[in-house]
């Protein structure tokens, strides 16, 4: 447990290829339009709230100068890097013990060599586990993972829409995942390895998730969600890079609308997030996810 009220911020920074996948759109060559558009728009929001964030890599992005140069500002600001595996594969999980080793040690050794710094943290993609996984990341020297949300209603409606899909003879690059993840505690908790888990805050009767797509409006939803997380010990908001785009100012695919975030217009968007970050952090300590319980 958290000896304090304690508020962090994260953000994932999956690029557009990913959501493409999910959504069963054609691939088109990606660009690193989350560093140069998204990214900026990020830090304005920290600065403005005064808050520092844990921001989870896929490390083979390093191949991108945009990317390095964005991070690289990152860590200048003081906010964390963490790792969010090197190709961001949906089924990590599922695969052998030597490819999750590549994927997870191997963004560790990337992130740091390249961005001079120390990775402490991991999420997996879709926040997807499994035992493997959890002994591959405390043999590699994490100290903490990041990747549970216990919201069941999340998990169930991603199960429905991969079914549907491909009821409509359409293929998800996204999986189910191990249902009992979702059902966790939403307080820190410790691994039997020791490894730290630091959730994602779901909240309410219904366990809704508090991330970038529940909170982009000043809405009913959004504000039971926050009513209901000021009652937590511990509230982790996980946001995603696309978050902070926009379809016809960043002149994206149109295509992209699917995603739920990209229907509400930026700055009501941005507005929203002000809103819910300064008030989650008011009477809080707000640490970046490698510094709970470090004593300053
Ligand atoms: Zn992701």
């Amino acid at each position: 447990m958290v000896s304090q009220p304690t508020f962090c911020v994260s953000i994932d920074l999956d690029d557009l290829r990913y959501y493409r996948a999910i959504h069963a759109l054609p691939p088109v060559e990606d660009t690193p339009i989350i560093f140069e558009k998204a990214l900026p728009r990020f830090f304005d929001l920290c600065n403005k709230v005064g808050l520092k964030a844990t921001f989870f890599t896929i490390s083979m992005d390093l191949q991108w100068d945009e990317a390095k140069q964005a991070l690289k500002k990152a860590i200048a600001d003081g906010h964390e890097i963490a790792s969010h595996s090197h190709s961001h594969f949906y089924n990590l999980s599922q695969l052998d013990r030597c490819e999750i080793i590549t994927e997870v040690a191997g963004s560790k050794t990337e992130l740091e060599t390249q961005l001079e710094i120390t990775v402490k943290g991991f999420r997996g993609p879709g926040y997807n586990l499994s035992p493997t996984l959890l002994s591959v990341l405390a043999e590699a020297g994490f100290t903490y993972d990041a990747s549970i949300l216990p919201s069941p209603p999340y998990w169930a409606a991603r199960a429905s829409i991969i079914a549907g899909m491909r009821l409509l003879g359409q293929r998800s690059s996204s999986i189910p995942g191990r249902g009992r993840d979702f059902f966790k505690s939403r307080n820190p908790s410790k691994w039997p390895n020791g490894l730290m888990e630091y959730p994602i805050t779901a909240c309410g009767p219904a366990m809704m998730p508090l991330i970038g797509t529940t909170i982009t409006s000043d809405s009913l939803m959004r504000n039971h969600i926050v009513r209901c997380a000021k009652r937590l010990p511990f509230v982790q908001v996980e946001f995603h890079a696309i978050d902070f785009l926009d379809i016809v100012h960043d002149k994206l695919d149109p295509a992209l609308a699917v995603e739920p975030a990209l229907k509400v217009p930026l700055s009501t968007r941005l507005a929203s997030f002000e809103h819910v970050l300064s008030t989650l952090a008011l009477g809080r300590q707000t640490p970046v996810l490698a510094e709970i319980g470090v004593k300053r």
